[in-house]
């Protein structure tokens, strides 16, 4: 039987190959990137590291992350994702060139619920070609879901991508 440690683990080394796989592959856009739920700032700080020329925005309600992980002020935005996103589209436009969501916490049938309500705000945000990489299935109309590169566990992590 698989244990919730197996579960974590199984979850961060997905996130991790999903992440690093969408970044490669959108290394040739400019536009910027979301992390959509900052947290401790983990997959924040990963991120940053990998990404040198692109400028990443942060959604979150309320910052809390580790002071190492925490982005500038003008590249946090602030707020519920449900009214953040949808004020973002309308001042940025279909601009991103990769988004990152790890917005769920332990309940996995709520996680699916806002999975399936916050879905049609992430994906006109999406640049075309652009990417989105998530810890939750998504419910994208036209978004097209990528197989899982190597060494990510299939259900811990999803990578999809805008035509
Ligand atoms: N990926 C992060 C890391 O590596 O440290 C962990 C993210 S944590 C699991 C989820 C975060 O999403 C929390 O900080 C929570 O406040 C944020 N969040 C959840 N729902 C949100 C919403 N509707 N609007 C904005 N932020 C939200």
């Amino acid at each position: 039987m698989t244990s919730r440690l197996d579960l974590f683990i199984d979850r961060m080394v997905s996130q991790r190959a999903c992440l690093d796989f969408a970044i490669a592959e959108t290394a040739v856009m400019q536009g910027p990137v979301f992390e959509l739920g900052l947290g401790n700032g983990r997959t924040y700080h990963h991120m940053r590291n990998r990404i040198r020329s692109r400028n990443i925005y942060v959604f979150e309600r309320a910052v809390a992350s580790h002071p190492d992980s925490t982005p500038p002020e003008e590249f946090t935005i602030l707020g519920d994702v449900n009214a953040t996103l949808p004020e973002t589209l309308s001042r940025m436009g279909a601009v991103a060139s990769l988004i990152h969501a790890d917005l769920g916490g332990h309940n996995r049938e709520k996680n699916d619920i806002f999975a399936r309500k916050v879905s049609p705000l992430i994906e006109p945000l999406l640049a075309p070609g652009g990417m989105m990489v998530s810890s939750d299935r998504m419910y994208f109309a036209d978004l097209a879901e990528v197989p899982l590169p190597e060494g990510a566990v299939p259900e811990r992590c999803f990578v999809y991508q805008k035509p």
